[in-house]
This record gives structure tokens, C-alpha cells and sequence, in this order.
């Protein structure tokens, strides 16, 4: 028998990185140490204190149970707090906060919610996958954003033409970015507003790196703009902010009706996220907020250090201090990030993300993760040096 992938399936773009991980494979086997930026995943441990939670709440009979869809209030509570106080945002813990397993959950689902077929979605360019494919899935026509470096990487709204922008029902964004860094300030998300509310757009904001910053300027909210509550959406994790990226927790907070959508397709799709983990995370908002700030001053050396030594390389970063990713410029001219990325991988042993993988206009671009030691990163620097 031989089955064949549906159409949305077979229109995903191919997964770039497989070439990548083959090579991986052989390199390892001629016996040379693999040093990898490619992963966004923290190498930091989850703060004890929430594992502890964890422990102590998936002991308990009542959690082992099916949980409520939309969340346990206690959990939905806290991230209201969070926002109280971290952003000054008042958010309904009953109607404007949605427990989600992990935010690639709710962003991969949002468009089954909103779009029908034919409705075009605006998508960032480079950008997350799941914008992409969340998109096709719902059957919606994914219609690329460029981000530009000339343009601190935020989208120019007034080139999008006119017949798109009257078929455009939702439009993903996200800052801190991933895979650029770049950040956007409170002038450019006002403008997103009011160019949303005069386009009858959605606005779904990926904020999965809030808290990962290496200076001294604090990541602000989209739901900070005024008005902001009235079309969007923020999507935030507790992946990034307490190493937790394998508890699957993230939430949606914002726009009642835009929640109410989003809950109702999970309502038929999955049955919530672990209470467990649910309460490990409320803790974690409530009472583990400094691990941010040791985990940054750990980021901020990592990236001072590996930013310091491609620059004596002749590598040209684009500046930016936020995420744990840094964007630098494919330093030989006439490679493809991919092909450069082959290259580094066959000769040194290191591995580094080309910026194709994240869209046509990330060409041009390798992504480096700051996901490893700092004498992780050193070796990596003689080896590229020699
Ligand atoms: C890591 C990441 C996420 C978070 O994914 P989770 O599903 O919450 O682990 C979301 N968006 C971007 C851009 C990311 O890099």
C-alpha cells in the first residue's frame, strides 16, 4: 500500500535542515566533536523550585484528572498578574487568558479559527514555521512580509497592495524576533494598530521572548499600545522565560472574541494542559521571576563573547539585545547561507542555522543560538579562526 500526504501537507515548504542533519551524522562519524548553535532550546535547568511543584502537584489525584479547556483559573490568574505587573496591562483571568500546551499549540491553531479558505494571512519573512503552517492548514494564503535589515526588520505596512490587504484577516508578528533579534518599540506597534482596526486585520503577536534580553531596556508588549486589546492577540511561553520548553505551557491573552475562537477549536481538538504543570507554571510567574535575570547576565556574556570574536573574524552582526540568538550577515559573499552552513559544518565541526530555513528573505543571513558554554564558544571561535 502506499499512501499519499493530503495537498496541505505536500505544500508545506521542504525541511531544509535534513541535508544539514545528514551531514551532521557523517561529520560525527569521521569522529569530530560537533560544537551546535542550531538549537533554540535553553541549556539552563528549570528553576528547581518549579520542578518541585511539578513533583509534588502530579502526585495529587484531582490533577490527574482531565483538566478544564480553557485552563485552570489559578493558572490563567497569575499570568494576569504577571502582566499587571510586569507591563501594566489589565487582562480578564476568565476571558482574556487561555492556557496553551505550549504557544506553537495556539499559533499553529489560531487560523483554523479565523480563516477560511481564500482569506489571506500576513506572514513576517524571515519568521517561525508555524505561521506558515498554520496557515495552509486552515487553508488561508500565507502572504509574505519581508522583513529588511535596512528597516531594523519590521515590516513596511504600506507595501502590501491594496487587493491583498482587503482579503487579509490575520496578521502574525513577533518581537524580540526569531530568528533576527530585532525589537520593535511602542511607535511601531501603535502603528499596527491603527493600521489593523482601519484593515479589519487580527493581530497575533508571537511574544515568546519577552523576558530574554541582554541590555538594559526591557521587551515591551504589544497589549501595552493603545487599543492594542481591540484587534490582537499576544502568544507568550513559559519555554523561553523558565527553561521549560519541555512542559509544553505557553498561553493567549488579549481580544475576548479572538480568545473565545481559539479555545473553541482547542475545546475540539485537545483536552488542556497537565493542572501539574499548570501550577508548576502559575508558581514559576508567581515567585521564580529573578531566574530571568541570572539567565540573562549568562546570555549577555555568551553573546558579548561570541559577538566579539566574529566581529575580529570579519563577520558583520546585526546589533540587537534581545533574544538568545544573534543574525549575522553570511560572511562569504559568493555562498547561500546553506551552503556556507555545509561548508562550516564539513571543515570545523560547528553548526549554525542559515537563514533560508526561516523564509526567502532570511537568504543571505546565518543564525547563531546562544544555547551553549561559554568555552563551548571559544573553542568554536579557534576553530573558525584556523
Ligand atoms: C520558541 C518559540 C516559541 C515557543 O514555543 P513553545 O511552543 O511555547 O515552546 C514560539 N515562537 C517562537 C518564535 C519561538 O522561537
Amino acid at each position: 500500500m502506499k499512501f499519499k500526504f493530503s495537498d496541505r501537507l505536500n505544500k508545506l515548504p521542504v525541511y531544509l535542515f535534513a541535508e544539514i542533519d545528514r551531514l551532521k551524522s557523517q561529520v560525527k562519524a569521521r569522529g569530530i566533536d560537533i560544537i551546535s548553535f542550531g538549537i533554540g532550546d535553553p541549556d539552563l535547568p528549570t528553576p528547581k523550585a518549579i520542578v518541585d511543584v511539578l513533583k509534588k502537584e502530579s502526585g495529587i489525584e484531582a490533577n490527574q484528572k482531565y483538566p478544564s479547556y480553557e485552563g485552570l483559573l489559578k493558572f490563567r490568574k497569575s499570568v494576569s498578574d504577571w502582566y499587571k505587573n510586569r507591563f501594566a496591562v489589565s487582562l480578564d483571568p476568565e476571558t482574556e487568558v487561555l492556557s496553551l500546551i505550549g504557544s506553537k499549540e495556539g499559533i499553529g491553531h489560531l487560523p483554523l479559527a479565523f480563516i477560511n479558505p481564500g482569506d489571506v494571512v500576513l506572514i513576517p519573512d524571515p519568521g517561525y514555521p508555524v505561521y506558515n503552517a498554520g496557515t495552509i492548514f486552515a487553508g488561508g494564503i500565507p502572504h509574505i512580509m519581508p522583513l529588511k535589515e535596512e528597516n531594523d526588520f519590521l515590516p513596511d505596512f504600506s507595501s502590501i497592495p491594496k487587493d491583498i490587504l482587503s482579503k487579509a484577516k490575520l496578521m502574525f508578528l513577533n518581537y524580540p524576533n526569531n530568528p533576527t533579534s530585532a525589537t520593535a518599540d511602542m511607535h511601531f506597534f501603535k502603528e499596527t494598530v491603527k493600521f489593523a482596526k482601519k484593515n479589519d486585520i487580527i493581530v497575533a503577536h508571537d511574544f515568546a521572548y519577552s523576558e530574554v534580553f541582554t541590555g538594559e531596556k526591557e521587551n515591551r508588549s504589544f497589549l501595552e499600545a493603545a487599543g492594542a486589546k481591540d484587534i490582537g492577540i499576544e502568544f507568550h511561553s513559559l519555554s523561553k522565560t523558565f527553561n521549560m520548553t519541555g512542559f509544553r505551557i505557553g498561553f493567549a491573552a488579549g481580544n475576548e472574541d479572538i480568545i473565545k475562537g481559539l479555545g473553541a477549536v482547542k475545546t475540539n481538538l485537545d483536552s488542556g494542559v497537565f493542572q501539574a504543570i499548570q501550577l508548576a507554571g502559575a508558581y514559576g510567574l508567581d515567585n521564580e521571576l529573578r531566574i530571568v535575570e541570572e539567565n540573562n547576565l549568562i546570555y549577555k556574556k555568551r553573546r558579548d563573547l561570541l559577538v566579539g570574536g566574529l566581529e575580529k573574524l570579519g563577520y558583520k552582526i546585526y546589533k540587537s539585545d534581545a533574544t538568545f540568538y544573534v543574525w549575522s550577515h553570511v560572511p562569504k559573499i559568493n555562498m547561500t547561507s546553506k551552503e556556507f552552513a555545509i561548508s562550516l559544518l564539513n571543515e570545523t565541526g560547528i553548526i549554525i542555522t542559515p537563514g533560508s530555513g526561516f523564509g526567502a528573505h532570511g537568504e543571505g543571513f546565518i543564525r547563531f543560538s546562544l544555547t551553549i558554554n561559554e568555552s563551548r564558544i571559544k573553542e568554536a571561535l579557534v576553530r573558525m579562526g584556523g
